[in-house]
């Protein structure tokens, strides 16, 4: 749904400016979301996520967060 999306990419350009919610361990990222911890890896090249959304949808707030969070993607600042 179209909202949807927009409200997950307001929650990610939140998220990005929020350093506390990213936990680097070893290979993995981990996310501290609203609703609970969710755990980053690199597959292929992409970022990909634990949460429900992410598997729908193969983005999710934590993992466009995460790149703009990181400088892997332009957009954000
Ligand atoms: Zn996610």
């Amino acid at each position: 749904m179209f909202s949807d999306r927009i409200g997950k990419i307001q929650k990610a350009r939140l998220y990005a400016l929020e350093p506390e919610r990213f936990t680097v361990s070893g290979e993995a990222v981990i996310v501290r979301g609203d609703h609970g911890d969710y755990i980053l890896t690199r597959q292929d090249g992409e970022w990909v996520c634990t949460c429900g959304y992410y598997r729908r949808h193969h983005w999710c707030a934590h993992t466009l967060a995460y790149e703009w969070y990181a400088g892997l993607r332009p957009g954000i600042l």
